[in-house]
């Protein structure tokens, strides 16, 4: 197999040699090696404490700083205003899933209807697990099914406790901007985004949103984090049966820490953000994350139909792309080559079947190009 040095980093001043491949996992995905670094160098001893950031206490002076620092990153990186409260959590996106209705739906004098809109694999399943829980009337106001290929039309949302939508669709491979969806929901219903897969991939208006949640591991750090991102005007409508860990209101009292909270995913978070920040912060993730969808793209739409990627143009995203060859055969040959030449990873998801690149913050843009150069030369190959 060919190793990859695709380090683009220094660690103070340093070249630290790395063997790292393209990773183009859908998630866990793939770190900056510059900030596995510094937690490798940092790892045995935190700022001469002599442990672990894994081993002190959360309610620690030390522990405490990383927890405020990496807050405090957060909230300049994506420039959110005060009235929006910053949570760290556990459970993955998945368990907003409940966590969002528990929270917003169900109290006393809370409208008991919640709007959805179905646009792939991800926001059909906050539908099915949000309705589950019977708390209010969970609809779908439309849906792409079962092709998941544009946004759905003739829908709006006008009363409800909330309407909730995936900016990011990492399965299905299509990304919504909020100036999609807004114009389709009235002013006074908060919009509630699972924006998991795209968080921190670009610029962000969070004034528009009354609740943004985000598993870690795609573009924040390691697994076992979720942010949440509420605004404050929605907090204290939890249902009686909300768990405390998981009702926002209290979270927020507690600055995140109603139980211990995940501290080392806390931590590389914060790692991950400043990393972000030093490289330019979201607007220059933007601008790099749209050349590496290009490279892509463009290997899929100049092979003559050898590749096929059916997602409205519009709506194709930036960070997972999904593409699919003319057969099983081809496609099972296709990630044999790419394996042997160092480009992981790239297996679609089991529902989809076919390929998918993500293309996460993280990766690099000379992985890109070398997954777009092994594209091009798969097809003149086999085309
Ligand atoms: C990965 C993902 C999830 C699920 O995340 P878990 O951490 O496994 O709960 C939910 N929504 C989107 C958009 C995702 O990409």
């Amino acid at each position: 197999m060919t190793e990859h040095n695709l380090s683009e980093n220094l660690i103070e001043g340093r070249v630290v040699p790395t063997h790292r491949t393209a990773n183009f996992s859908a998630g866990p995905a793939a770190l900056p090696t510059a900030v596995l670094q510094r937690a490798q160098a940092e790892l045995l001893d935190y700022n001469g404490l002599g442990v672990s950031v894994m081993e002190i206490s959360h309610r620690s002076p030390a522990f405490m700083e990383i927890a405020e620092h990496a807050r405090n990153t957060l909230r300049n990186l994506l420039c959110v205003p005060n009235t929006h409260e910053i949570l760290f959590l556990q459970g993955g996106a998945t368990l907003q899933f409940t966590g969002v209705p528990l929270n917003l739906l169900g109290g006393a004098d809370a409208e008991n209807d919640a709007d959805y809109l179905v646009t792939g694999a991800w926001s059909q399943k906050a539908l099915v697990q949000a309705a589950a829980m019977e708390l209010g009337n969970c609809r779908c106001v439309a849906t792409g099914e079962p092709n998941y290929s544009t946004l759905p039309s003739g829908w709006c949302s006008q009363n409800a406790a909330y309407f909730h939508y995936c900016s990011n669709e990492t399965v299905h491979g299509l990304q919504l901007e909020i100036r999609d969806i807004a114009p389709f929901v009235a002013d006074k219903v908060p919009i509630v985004c699972d924006m998991s897969s795209d968080i921190l991939s670009k610029p962000l208006d969070v004034s528009r949103f009354g609740l943004i949640y985000a598993g870690a591991q795609k573009n924040i750090g390691p697994a076992g984090l979720t942010l949440v991102i509420v605004d404050k005007s929605l907090l204290g409508r939890a249902h009686n049966y909300c768990p405390p860990v998981l009702n926002y209101t209290v979270q927020a009292q507690n600055d995140s820490m109603a139980n211990t909270p995940p501290t080392f995913a806390w931590y590389l978070a914060g790692l991950v953000f400043e990393w972000v920040a030093e490289q330019g912060g979201v607007a220059a993730m933007a601008q790099k994350n749209t050349q590496k969808a290009a490279l892509i793209y463009d290997a899929i739409d100049s092979s003559g139909g050898f590749y096929r990627n059916d997602v409205a143009q519009k709506y194709r995203s930036a960070m997972n792309v999904p593409f699919f060859l003319p057969n099983e055969a081809l496609t099972n040959r296709f990630i044999a080559g790419a394996t042997e030449n160092g480009l992981l990873h790239l297996k679609g998801h089991k529902l989809v079947g076919g390929i998918r690149a993500s293309l996460y913050n993280a990766v690099p843009l000379p992985a890109v190009q070398q997954l777009a150069e092994f594209m091009n030369e798969f097809a003149r190959k086999n085309g």
